[in-house]
């Protein structure tokens, strides 16, 4: 019973921990400056993470937590479009998707799309934050109607969107 109740507590006290500090992959210790992540080029430079000109490419070697989501295939945010519409209209969907995504990295680098997924009259598309999915699910409804739905677990840091229309 003892050990039972010794491990129950800290337990409690992660999870207090993880909803304060929300993204788990931005929640470690600020790197030192300043750093340049070898995948996609951002750099973590006065205190955020930023597109950087060359000025910073001897910068030391660190994986922004983009990519790190990318390479633990983690993604943050899922956003389901789905329905009868969909396919008739992919192209124009998938375009504002995308037109969705370069306005949002040019001022937030570390929001992005991981990946495209279709199947059937669905698209998937999964994030690397919790904005990107809802801007998207948000302009979709604004130039298509339809029915937007959102499903947050703070305790996992993870947003689901849903939108769907059929007619
Ligand atoms: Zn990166």
């Amino acid at each position: 019973m003892k050990t039972i109740s010794r491990m129950g507590r800290p337990q409690r006290r992660d999870r207090l921990v993880r909803e304060r500090v929300h993204d788990p992959y931005r929640a470690r210790e600020k790197p030192t400056e300043p750093a340049r992540c070898p995948a996609c080029k951002v750099a973590w430079h006065k205190g955020r993470w930023q597109w950087a000109d060359d000025s910073l490419q001897d910068a030391r070697a660190e994986l922004c937590p983009a990519c790190r989501r990318v390479r633990d295939a983690a993604p943050a945010g899922l956003l389901t479009i789905e329905g009868w519409f969909v396919p008739e209209h992919k192209e124009e969907i998938v375009g504002l998707v995308r037109r969705c995504e370069e306005n949002e990295r040019s001022t937030h680098p570390l929001n992005r799309i991981m990946s495209v997924r279709e199947e059937g009259n669905t698209l998937e598309v999964s994030t690397t934050d919790i904005h990107l999915p809802r801007r998207i699910g948000e302009a979709l409804a604004k130039a298509y109607d339809g029915r937007l739905s959102f499903h947050y677990a703070p305790e996992d840091y993870f947003l689901r969107v849903d939108w769907r229309r059929d007619v």
